[in-house]
């Protein structure tokens, strides 16, 4: 892809909104990993990179959709049962054999071809067999129990996508029409470092002021999660020499780098000046609730994010804008998470013009809806409440009090969060 450029993620310094922020992304940012082949069997998660086309029909014939009894729908008394000479035997995986002549009815199994000439099936269960023939009761429709060709797939419509991430009933599809083999993106690889002074590995003992490592764990997670190839390349000390030299390793055999912590503008955050000691970065601005600032730049022309420090803060700008561009990175059309209406159960004020995400529980209400319940503790650095809660609600900009009833949109996190 054409490298990136020094000022493709200028933005003056204005606090920005969340949608000018993913559009901007949406333009600045295109599909960086080559292609490879794999076999239908390994491509789960993976991003299609080609149109999957049905060679013929699926059902490739017409066939039975029950065990029983192929007829033709005209020989049958509208009144009383109807009686048949069973002629002929059709199982599934068999040649079409010759249709029985009319006034007779031929034995068939699920998903045997029908023969050329009955229109309709009756079920074994409804019938009654004596001497070499079946007893048909009234009642049944012209054409029932068969399932035509073509009826789940016509020849020659387009069954999976080229941007598409592949799940499990998408491989079963490129099995059905044939296909042993899929283009696929490569994995997207990402250098993934936290910052700080004060963190220390889980395992390791704490001293005086350190805190564990939270964030490289989660974003392990959710990069993993989104099929990513991830190198943990561990914490680099608020030191800048330090800094500049991690990254400009980690820029060149990866795609992407992500760090999280010291994108604020305090005197220890180093990330900004190591950056653009190496290529440029810019800090946005976002008027968003929890999170506000993120970085976004260029090292060599590999795209850098700068996530925020703390840990809520970084799942929210993760699934909001850096979700959506590794998606983009890796060629996979746009894919928003579905969210759905639900009741809040809570009162809450928010700042006009500031989009905010309010981390919730579900319970369900006698009449089958769902009501949200806010997590009672909700600062940016509260991380159990992630793993307490189930979703979010996101609140628009122009809103600015939530009451209890009003409906609002959740997303869960398993939508979003592997
Ligand atoms: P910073 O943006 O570096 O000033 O960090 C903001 C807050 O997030 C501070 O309280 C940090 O200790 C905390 N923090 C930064 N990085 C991590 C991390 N990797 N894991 C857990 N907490 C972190
Ligand atoms: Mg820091």
């Amino acid at each position: 892809m054409a490298q990136l450029t020094d000022d493709c993620f200028a933005h003056g310094g204005r606090l920005m909104r969340t949608d000018e922020a993913l559009a901007l992304l949406q333009e600045k940012i295109d599909c960086v990993t080559a292609t490879e082949t794999l076999t239908t069997a390994d491509a789960l998660g993976r991003i299609l990179r080609e149109d999957i086309v049905a060679p013929g029909n699926i059902p490739p014939h017409d066939n039975s959709a029950v065990d029983g009894y192929a007829v033709y729908f005209d020989d049958l008394n509208a009144e009383g049962p109807t009686r048949l000479r069973v002629s002929g035997r059709q199982a599934a995986g068999q040649r079409r054999i010759e249709a029985p002549a009319r006034g007779e009815a031929l034995r068939i199994f699920t998903g045997a071809v029908m023969p050329d000439g009955p229109d309709t099936v009756m079920m074994q269960e409804d019938c009654t067999l004596e001497d070499g023939h079946v007893l048909i009761p009234a009642g049944i429709k012209r054409g029932a129990n068969r399932r035509d060709a073509g009826e789940d797939v016509t020849a020659g419509s387009k069954v999976l996508f080229n941007g598409q991430r592949l799940r499990a009933q998408d491989l079963g599809q490129a099995a059905a029409v044939g296909r042993a083999e899929l283009q696929v993106s490569r994995p997207l690889r990402v250098a993934l470092f936290s910052t700080g002074d004060e963190l220390r590995e889980p395992g390791e003992g704490l001293v005086a002021g350190s805190i564990h490592d939270s964030n490289r764990y989660t974003l392990m997670g959710l990069l993993k999660s989104l099929g990513c190839a991830v190198s943990d390349l561990g914490i680099l000390r608020d030191n800048a020499d330090n800094i500049v030299s991690a990254l400009d390793q980690a820029r060149r055999d990866h795609d992407l780098v992500i760090t999280s912590g010291g994108v604020s503008v305090g005197e220890e955050d180093h990330v900004k000046h190591a950056v653009e000691t190496l290529g440029t970065m810019h800090a946005w601005r976002l008027a968003i609730k929890p999170g506000r600032p993120i970085a976004l730049g260029q090292i060599g022309g590999v795209p850098f994010v700068g996530l925020p420090g703390n840990p809520v803060a970084v799942v929210v700008t993760y699934l909001v804008f850096v979700r959506p561009m590794l998606l983009r990175l890796m060629g996979g059309t746009s894919m928003p998470p579905q969210s759905f209406p639900v009741r809040a159960d809570f009162a809450h004020r928010k700042k006009k013009d500031r989009r905010e995400w309010v981390r919730v529980n579900l319970q369900r209400n006698g009449d089958g809806s769902w009501n949200a319940e806010k997590f009672p503790r909700d600062g940016a650095g509260i991380l159990s409440s992630l793993v307490e809660s189930q979703g979010l609600i996101e609140l628009p900009e122009d809103l600015t009090q939530v009451e209890p009833g009003m409906l609002v949109d959740y997303l869960p996190f398993s939508e979003v969060i592997g």
